[in-house]
């Protein structure tokens, strides 16, 4: 017979790949839907859109894709996202693998309360926080949480990078609607480190529609990124009054109880118990960033394993030698007064009385700017070394801050020459 199934498929390898081991399975499968045999095409498009959301659910057909529509299934065999997203789902990183402590007990409510109801909760959901403090995770978690009730959910989840990419091959090739029509027929659009959007003012008017009509469409929208959405360099304000719309949240470096229950878990999972004493020595040296502390559990039991070796504090040492003092020589408290005061030639106790005048009160904003930024210490702690001062007092100083490092090229200057002797340089990023 004539009839022909067409699949298109992101990329040369993905068609070589199916053509040489599934060609087989493929046709069975196809015959057994359609009731006939036919001839089954593999295509490369890269950029396939996605058929449109079928009306009633009910009425859907076995495939999303009729014999001849040219485009792929939508969704991965059993529940996935989207089969353009440009990650496949961690399948640790559900909502019972994350550790919950304080600095993230309310980013970890949120994202389980948008799972919940997407498009209803919290809309935008934007969770904000460093590198490497479980932003990825929980949103993977999020994605595995909506599929979980409803596994025919149409989520799509790209990292920024991907959107910008598209978004400008798009332009390239004169077919906008063609790229609109992928990024607005979905249910849940997922943007990782929507950060990436700062400068890139053509992408963010873009970004900007998609937004208004997801959002006008009752879609869930997640994003995350490095920074709160008005830090985010050039963003535009509407963007920024939008993003805040929903739940804005921050998930910040694990306090230590977290760290110590993070470590074990990890362990746990590789089928390992770490002694206390080994478990504290990681915790209490390694306090920015899960990602390395997961690292470092990794790395001393495969050391463990191969030397044969117990695991002891000493293996911990001898394993995670530079990654613990390369944490150790993170910059304290100390380190920032005595840069701030030598700099703007102020005493410790002035940035601690209770003086109002400029000449005190720009540098005591500086330093609780820069205290935020690189040390660890929660906002009461901050506003306890400058004279006892409340959370919010740190807050509008950091606001104040990060606002006159934007508009004013002479603070800009100050800080960024700060953050460098402070060993922590901006990288052009404040
Ligand atoms: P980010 O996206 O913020 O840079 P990730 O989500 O990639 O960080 O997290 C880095 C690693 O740390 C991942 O392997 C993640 O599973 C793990 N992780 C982060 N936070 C937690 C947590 N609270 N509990 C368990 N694992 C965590
Ligand atoms: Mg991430």
């Amino acid at each position: 017979t004539g009839l022909e199934v067409s699949l298109a498929v992101l990329n040369t390898y993905t068609c070589d790949w199916i053509s040489k081991y599934y060609s087989p399975a493929v046709e069975s499968a196809v015959h057994s839907v359609l009731g006939q045999k036919c001839r089954v095409r593999i295509t490369v498009d890269p950029e396939a859109t996605v058929p449109p959301a079928p009306a009633p659910r009910e009425s859907r057909p076995p495939l999303d894709s009729g014999p001849s529509a040219g485009a792929p299934p939508a969704l991965a065999p059993g529940a996935g996202l989207l089969w353009n997203s440009d990650v496949v789902l961690n399948h640790k990183y559900t909502f019972e693998n994350f550790v919950v402590g304080p600095c993230n007990r309310f980013a970890h409510a949120a994202a389980v309360g948008s799972g919940e109801r997407p498009g209803k909760n919290y809309n935008p959901f934007f969770l904000h926080g460093r590198v490497g403090v479980g932003k990825t995770h929980l949103l993977q978690a999020l994605c595995f949480s909506i599929l979980e009730r409803d596994p025919s959910a149409r989520i799509l989840y790209l990292s920024c990078e991907t959107f910008v990419n598209h978004f400008i091959s798009a332009l390239e090739n004169g077919d906008l609607d063609g790229f609109r029509t992928k990024y607005r027929n979905v249910d849940v659009l997922v943007v990782d480190d929507i950060h990436i959007l700062a400068n890139k003012e053509r992408t963010q008017e873009e970004f900007f529609h998609t937004f208004n009509t997801l959002y006008q469409a009752g879609k869930q929208l997640v994003l995350s990124s490095d920074s709160p959405p008005k830090d985010i360099p050039t963003l535009q304000e509407r963007l920024v009054s939008r993003f805040r719309w929903g739940m804005v949240t921050e998930i910040e470096p694990p306090c230590y109880e977290t760290r110590m229950a993070i470590v074990k878990r990890k362990s746990r999972d590789q089928g390992r118990e770490l002694p206390d004493t080994v478990a504290q020595l990681i915790a209490e040296q390694i306090d920015q960033n899960v990602r390395e502390l997961e690292g470092a559990v990794t790395r001393l039991l495969g050391f463990s394993s191969l030397t044969g070796k117990p695991l002891t504090l000493e293996l911990a040492r001898e394993a995670l030698g530079d990654l613990l003092q390369a944490n150790h020589g993170a910059p304290t408290m100390d380190d920032i007064i005595s840069a701030v005061t030598s700099k703007y030639g102020v005493k410790l106790s002035e940035l601690q009385s209770k003086r109002r005048t400029k000449s005190i009160t720009h540098p005591r904003q500086v330093a609780m700017f820069l205290a935020r930024r690189i040390t660890r210490h929660s906002l009461e702690e901050v506003g306890g070394f400058f004279g006892g001062r409340d959370h919010s007092t740190v807050i509008y100083a950091v606001d104040r801050v990060s606002k006159a490092v934007r508009s004013d090229p002479e603070v800009r200057k100050q800080v960024e020459g700060l953050l460098g002797r402070l060993g922590a340089p901006s990288d052009g990023r404040l």
